[in-house]
């Protein structure tokens, strides 16, 4: 079986999670039920009121660094690619991911908590080099287990008129603040995670690690 690739634009690859131009829907109107965050004609689905995007991979322009979070989510909880979209395999140290490389930080990466999904293996040279702006920065890592009970998106202050609050942050699931976030992405935290080379998958040194 050929390995996946992922969609091109321009010559450049497009990860799977990228918004195309079709996709943008203007923010209908917010409004307060029962004491939470609403937008009018979305439901609140499992406690989460998730910002609105149109389903139309691979039609406009690609816009990069911009995130599409129905398909971000897909990827957090079925455990696809974020840059081809396919599954990812796991192995005995677990699910392949990319995640910025903070080597010297105390505990890094484990307790990780992150809003990209994972990447398989063909895809994360492609990813490091040419899908991302921090080229360079990023670290290959197996991930034994995989907590998704995070929202990522933006907080409202609490009220008749809801007005955005802060930049986005991360709630986690049981959090009242959960009432007043427009959520954009699923943030997962990361356990039981072992650094790796990305060209061989095998696990590096911890001096390594420790840089
Ligand atoms: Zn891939």
């Amino acid at each position: 079986m050929p390995a996946p690739k992922p969609l091109r634009y321009k010559g450049r690859p497009v990860p799977y999670i990228s918004v195309w131009s079709s996709e943008r829907i203007e923010l209908p109107k917010l409004t307060v039920v029962s004491g939470a965050l609403a937008l009018r004609g979305e439901r609140r689905a499992a406690g989460v009121l998730w910002k609105p995007w149109r389903a139309r991979l691979g039609v406009g322009e690609p816009a990069l660094g911009d995130v599409h979070g129905p398909r971000q989510r897909e990827c957090m909880l079925r455990k696809l690619c974020q840059v081809c979209g396919c599954q990812v395999v796991r192995d005995e140290l677990g699910w392949p991911w990319l995640l910025e490389d903070d080597r010297g930080q105390d505990g890094w990466p484990e307790r990780e908590v992150t809003t990209h999904p994972p990447t398989c293996e063909t895809c994360q040279p492609v990813a490091q080099v040419q899908c991302d702006p921090n080229r360079g920065r990023f670290a290959s890592v197996r991930v034994g287990r995989v907590v998704t009970d995070g929202v990522y998106g933006q907080m409202y202050r609490p009220g008749a008129r809801p007005m955005p609050v802060g930049r986005e942050r991360v709630v986690f699931a049981g959090d009242p603040g959960l009432r007043w976030m427009l959520g954009g992405q699923i943030a997962a935290t990361l356990l039981d995670v072992t650094v790796v080379d990305m060209r061989t998958q095998a696990p590096v040194s911890q001096e390594t690690v420790r840089g």
